[in-house]
């Protein structure tokens, strides 16, 4: 017998069934869903509600994972994760709960890790030292740091943070748990007392406050042996929670009057800002209301063809580049409108047209009808979709639950049978459809924020600080700071007991056997006798007639059909290369002539293709991989493959390029730049891709955000002027020579037995072309490196960003190039060995609070491999420690982690797992390994093998052979971006050691 009875069963629409089970002794709760993946997700959830900004929520979501009752050791549950085939541990905190989040490869780890999980969140250790590192302490030099204060430091100024704060603050009264910043503020974290955050835990983390969400294939006697003794040892500890959090507090009140506000952000580009419209929405449970609401707002706002994109983002001057809405859950949830990227002129007047239109279509322009019809047919298909692809959409709904739904489970079944409010909205009427309108975005008092760069009030900001430091520096004086570098290297030591190896060695690693992979069965258009599977079998029956192109079928057990089509842009001349930003943003919003005289709008094109689709996408190769390669992917139900076949043959062959589609196109991409270039880390990318890659050749660079940066403007002065025609006549140019017949595969993935005539019908309905004598072969990022791509060494920048508070930096040296290469099994695991959770890196790195975080990367197609410092104080310390590691590995002065050692195979493991982790991405990678990388179908499983192979000594090879190149000026490639304030520190430091980094503005990195 169990202590845990079922409260719940649920069987959703999706042959999916949701299990809410609850412990009669303790009132632990877990809910099952129970779903067939290779991976098992665990969101373990505590509802967590904070009437201050001290982030008493946040700090303990840190300190839960520095050791508990039973294993008091930092680091202790992430060493074990890593060999329960997962990759570490992690969680988050949000306004109203905190998530402790786990995924593994298969069950059998999950089960392991799951009682010391749980032993970690109810009884964690909380120690004094613990929090003095973690959370924030004064070091030698009277700098604030630790953890908790440094991540808070990266966030806390940023427009997005402190557009919501002012928001909480203007919503939700005193006392009110919404209004608060859970992270908790730098100047709350700086006075914080270790005992605030203990009475917090004793507070909130009950057993009956924790629910462990649980997504995947487990089957329910496993679980509960072990979860049983589990609960028999919380029962002991006889402790139960006062008040539910949110649910008992006072209700949020309605606002009393609408308020507009300018909340500015330190930027020193001062061209673009963002808008948040806030109203108060119905209450949680009513589903309905909800429901109504996000479909009005997709309506509303989504895509191309939506109200006011049309109004705003599809025009000459676009008045921003995207418009979110979204539905925060709450007792009484909000509505938030984030409109990004609005020119800082335009703030207070987009804000006006926004309320001017709503309140026209309720006066006169109304609702159109058909496309709301498309809106809900679609809504439900994504639905479907996102259960196809992902774990997410029941667990978000589980922890709504957790929080807010009453502990019958009844509001559980209602939240996750969604389906049938869509019938319900079916019948809505149009007037229905405005009063929701009028009622909660008309009638209903709001909050406007008009989110405004500054550049002196950056300039304000670090003067501030700068002068505050002083000051603790002075009024601490130099005896105390002594002091408190020698407490804080005391409580280092305390913390750093090493976990025995015993606890390690003895934690069962599983046996790969163990997960459940997805079947993928792939055959050709022509198989060359490659392929033997019904699956072949199927397609040579379907049509004698030769079809002149390279399909590759990849069948799974979906709804939907996918049509990918990846096109080799090797051809393209420079002139004409830079527009390919454009091409790929323009494909599915251009005007359309076809053969038989039809022509439709651009406008007509979207909403059209929203009736027909799922999704479709354009993008730049897969993964950031393969950028030589445009991919254009349709999705759509499996009863209208015909037509994903007929539209990409539309939209390759027969739109019209338009001055005025194309300026707006190129104003959007524009417009996001100054929003892009505020991401210390897409910077440090984007200039070390501009040092590696060609700047006549490869896509890599002419599509970065720094060229087209410069290169945009020009195209729209043009296209407003004489020149529009020439542009015009370029797009041309560029798609005849880009959809030549011998630069074009397809992939068609989806239940491809069920498809009528996967073959034949591509006769019918695509171009028809003569076949091409051979295929471009697949082009490689390696081939298109510079001279300092190839052959990395002494090349670099320091670049100064005013919008940042911290540094960045990323390493480049040469990598294995080809995917069979027999060094890669062993490179993988070295790199994960080191910078795995509580690996050496992580422990010199961030334990140190050197960085938020660090990365190895191996890239096979580019050649290269990476290490990059993520969000540091000073990035040349974080690679100090870093270089010293990986010497010290190399001479022999400091051994391998034994102990971690089958944790970073286990690790290596469930990342190659990942890949395939669901239906959509198991097909999507059959076509990657096979076509694009030009390998066998088990690659990937036979990459697992040899991974497991790996033994210790292989690691040395791979030490001497590529990793200590990244640590030597004469092999390495530098690129570090920098708050302006620690410019001087870095360069000091790397300079100091050889290299000849030039400091330089993010504006002159390209001439
Ligand atoms: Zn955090």
């Amino acid at each position: 017998m169990t202590n845990f009875e079922v409260i719940k069963s649920i069987e959703t629409d999706f042959d999916i069934k949701i299990t809410k089970f609850k412990s009669k002794v303790t009132g632990l709760t877990v809910i099952l869903v129970d779903r067939q993946a290779p991976l098992v997700d665990g969101y373990f959830t505590i509802a967590t509600e904070a009437t201050d900004d001290d982030g008493c929520p946040h700090t303990l979501e840190h300190l839960v994972f520095l050791g508990s009752e039973l294993f008091p050791y930092k680091g202790v549950l992430d060493l074990l994760a890593n060999r329960a085939f997962a990759n570490g541990t992690n969680a988050w905190t949000a306004t109203d709960h905190t998530c402790y989040t786990i995924q593994t490869a298969g069950s059998l780890g999950f089960l392991n890790l799951l009682p010391i999980y749980v032993d970690h969140i109810l009884y964690p250790t909380l120690t004094d030292s613990g929090c003095y590192t973690e959370v924030h302490h004064i070091n030698g030099k009277g700098e604030d740091a630790g953890v908790v204060y440094s991540e808070m430091q990266g966030r806390e100024n940023s427009g997005e943070s402190r557009v919501y704060l002012r928001y909480q603050r203007l919503m939700y009264p005193e006392g009110c748990g919404y209004r608060s910043e859970t992270g908790g503020l730098m100047e709350n974290l700086r006075v914080l007392n270790v005992e605030t955050i203990r009475q917090y835990h004793r507070d909130y983390y009950k057993p009956d406050n924790l629910c462990l969400i649980i997504t995947g294939k487990i089957l329910h006697d496993e679980l509960f042996k072990t979860l049983d003794p589990l609960d028999e040892r919380i029962s002991r500890k006889k402790s139960q929670i006062h008040k539910r959090p949110f649910v008992d507090s006072a209700p949020i009140p309605l606002l009393e009057k609408s308020i507009q506000e300018v909340v500015e952000f330190p930027d020193e580009d001062e061209s673009m800002g963002q808008i948040v419209i806030a109203w108060l929405g119905p209450l949680i449970d009513e589903f309905l209301e909800i429901n109504a609401l996000e479909v009005l707002h997709t309506y509303l706002s989504d895509s191309a063809a939506s109200v006011l994109q049309k109004e705003f983002v599809e025009i000459k001057d676009p008045l921003c580049t995207d418009i979110y809405i979204m539905i925060e859950p709450q007792t009484r949830t909000a509505i938030l409108a984030t409109f990004s990227n609005v020119p800082t002129e335009e703030l207070e007047e987009l804000a006006n047209k926004v309320l001017q239109k709503f309140t026209r279509i309720v006066e006169s322009e109304g609702i159109d009808m058909d496309r709301m019809k498309t809106v809900i047919q679609l809504a439900k298909l994504r639905i479907l979709d996102k259960i196809e692809t992902s774990s997410s959409y029941f667990s978000d709904a589980s922890i709504v639950d957790h929080v807010y739904g009453k502990r019958t489970g009844e509001d559980l079944e209602r939240a996750t049978k969604d389906l049938k409010y869509y019938d319900q909205l079916s019948e809505f009427t149009e007037q229905q459809w405005i009063q929701y309108l009028k009622k909660y975005h008309l009638d209903n008092h709001h909050i406007t924020l008009l989110g405004k760069p500054s550049a002196e009030f950056a300039e304000k900001l670090s003067k501030q600080e700068e002068n505050r430091i002083e000051k603790q520096r002075e009024t601490l004086g130099k005896e105390k700071l002594n002091e408190l570098e020698t407490r804080l290297e005391e409580a280092k030591k305390l913390n750093d007991v090493p976990v025995p190896s015993n606890i390690i060695e003895d934690f069962p690693i599983p046996n790969v056997d163990s997960i459940p992979f997805i079947n993928v069965i792939t055959g050709r258009n022509k198989s060359e006798g490659k392929f033997k599977n019904p699956v072949q079998k199927y397609l040579d029956h379907d049509s004698k007639i030769d079809i002149p192109y390279f399909i590759q079928y990849d069948h799974i057990n979906s709804a939907f059909v996918t049509i990918s089509l990846y096109i080799i842009t090797t051809n393209i001349p420079f002139e004409l290369r830079p527009y390919i930003n454009m091409y790929l943003g323009s494909f599915y919003s251009l005007p359309l002539n076809l053969p038989d005289g039809t022509k439709l709008t651009f406008e007509q094109v979207v909403s059209q293709l929203n009736k027909d689709t799922v999704k479709y996408d354009s993008s730049l190769g897969y993964n950031g991989n393969f950028q030589q390669i445009v991919d254009f992917s349709i999705k759509v139900e499996a009863s209208k493959y015909v037509k994903a076949i007929q539209w990409l043959n539309y939209l390759l062959w027969h739109t019209e390029f338009t001055a005025e589609r194309l300026k707006i196109v190129a104003s959007k991409i524009l417009n996001e730049i100054p929003e892009a270039k505020r991401d210390g880390y897409d910077m440090t990318s984007t200039v070390m891709q501009l040092i590696n890659f060609d700047e006549k050749l490869s896509n890599t660079y002419l599509s970065s955000t720094l060229y087209q940066e410069k290169f945009l403007p020009n195209v729209i002065k043009e296209l407003k002027g004489n020149g529009a025609n020439q542009v015009i006549q370029r797009f041309y140019q560029f798609r005849e020579l880009l959809t030549k017949p011998e630069n074009l595969r397809i992939h068609v993935y989806g239940n491809i037995l069920k498809l009528a005539n996967p073959k034949s019908v591509w006769n019918e309905h695509f171009k028809i072309i003569e076949a091409p004598k051979s295929l471009t072969p697949v082009p490689l990022s390696q081939q298109f490196l510079t001279e300092f791509g190839r052959n990395p060494g002494n090349q670099g920048f320091i670049v100064k960003l005013p919008a940042i508070e911290s540094t960045f930096s990323m390493h480049t040296a040469e990598g294995p190039s080809s995917f069979d290469s027999p060094d890669l099994a062993s490179l993988l695991v070295l790199c994960e060995l080191l910078q795995a959770t509580e690996g050496l890196f992580w422990k010199l790195i961030r334990g140190q609070g050197l960085a938020y975080s660090t990365n190895l990367k191996v890239d096979v197609e580019y050649g290269h491999i990476y290490f990059d410092i993520y969000k540091s104080p000073d990035a040349f310390k974080a690679y100090e420690q870093a270089r010293k590691a990986v010497f010290g590995l190399a001479d022999k002065k400091i051994e391998f982690d034994k102990a971690g050692f089958e944790g970073a195979k286990s690790g290596v493991i469930y990342s190659l797992v990942r890949k395939e982790e669901n239906i959509s991405k198991a097909a999507i990678e059959s076509f990657v390994v096979q076509v694009l990388k030009d390998m066998d179908a088990e690659y990937n499983k036979n990459l697992l093998a040899k991974v497991q192979a790996v033994n210790i000594e292989d690691l040395y090879p791979m030490l001497t052979k590529y990793l200590v190149n990244l640590f030597k000026p004469e092999t390495s490639n530098v690129v570090v971006v920098s708050t302006p304030v620690k410019v001087k520190d870095v360069e000091q430091g790397f300079n100091g050691h050889g290299f000849k980094l030039k400091v330089k503005n993010l504006d002159s990195i390209i001439e």
